[in-house]
């Protein structure tokens, strides 16, 4: 049953992650989120049949047609996960930090459900930061590990095609306009604490949201670029992964609790894995 697997992995008492809970409804809104869980990647979710469909992207969704992305499926996720931003406590599934990295709405080109359990579902996203078709098509992974779950995420040629797309220039939240680093609460967070808490909670469903948002957005990418960070975050990643690993009983729990319950960023391929029809778009990741 839809949501039982996500259920099954968490415990609601530990983890602030949403309840179970199937929502049908008319919407069809699609988020990226940006996860550093042992891994650093992204949860592309679809919202169809009452639930968000799920698939690990280990290096994001691309606007370059050449980019041909795993996507592992992982479980559905209830709706509500839509607007999720936070940590994820050590010792729970998933554990780390989560921004909603890009929101909006989707458009099938087909019948949804059909698309799906045929594995090629094809759309459109008009999101703010991804936009224009792309198909996501499920593939044979010739991997000896595989579970079956490997789909690609593809672009395909329209007017919204970036050529030596860029994913790392826009590392901030579409709700927010915080760094991941800004989420886990490293340092310089402090100011985005009081507008997270004026704005973020509470007003989520509103759609002022997302123009209040996108000013923010707008603000701190300036502010980013005046001060050259990028640069800096990307380089600071190794050492800022290394201190943020929980020390003594945490890691502990950590690791029973990954050893019981896994965690999908864990399950990902590692960079030199590949599935083999990937192979031969290795040229793209060499690309500046
Ligand atoms: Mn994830």
């Amino acid at each position: 049953m839809t949501l039982e697997e996500y259920k099954r992995k968490r415990d609601f008492q530990q983890t602030p992650e949403p309840a179970p809970k199937v929502e049908k409804g008319k919407q069809r809104r699609f988020v990226v989120q940006k996860h550093r869980a042992s891994h650093l990647h992204y949860d592309f979710r679809l919202e169809m049949e009452g639930v968000l469909k799920s698939w690990a992207i280990p290096k994001g969704p691309s606007l370059d047609p050449a980019d041909k992305r795993l996507a592992m499926q992982v479980e559905d996720h209830p709706v509500a996960y839509f607007d999720f931003e936070g940590i994820i406590p050590p010792g729970n599934y998933g554990a780390g930090t989560v921004m909603v990295w890009d929101v909006g709405t989707w458009e099938p080109l087909g019948d949804a459900s059909a698309m799906l359990r045929k594995g090629d579902l094809k759309f459109r996203l008009d999101g703010q930061k991804i936009k224009g078709e792309f198909a996501l098509v499920h593939i044979k992974s010739h991997r000896p590990d595989s579970k079956g779950t490997e789909w690609l995420l593809i672009k395909h040629r329209d007017a919204n095609v970036q050529q030596g797309y860029d994913i790392d220039r826009f590392d901030y939240s579409a709700l927010t306009g915080r760094s991941l680093k800004e989420i886990a609460g490293d340092a310089g967070s402090a100011e985005w604490e009081s507008s997270r808490k004026a704005s973020f909670r509470g007003v989520s469903r509103k759609n002022e949201w997302l123009a209040e948002s996108i000013a923010q957005a707008d603000a701190k990418r300036a502010r980013a670029e005046k001060e050259g960070q990028a640069g800096k975050r990307i380089s600071g990643r190794t050492a800022e992964l290394s201190a943020k690993k929980p020390a003594g009983r945490a890691a502990a729990k950590l690791a029973a609790s990954r050893s019981g319950k896994g965690d999908h960023a864990g399950s990902l391929p590692r960079k030199s894995a590949k599935a083999s029809p990937v192979k031969k778009n290795s040229a793209s990741a060499k690309r500046a």
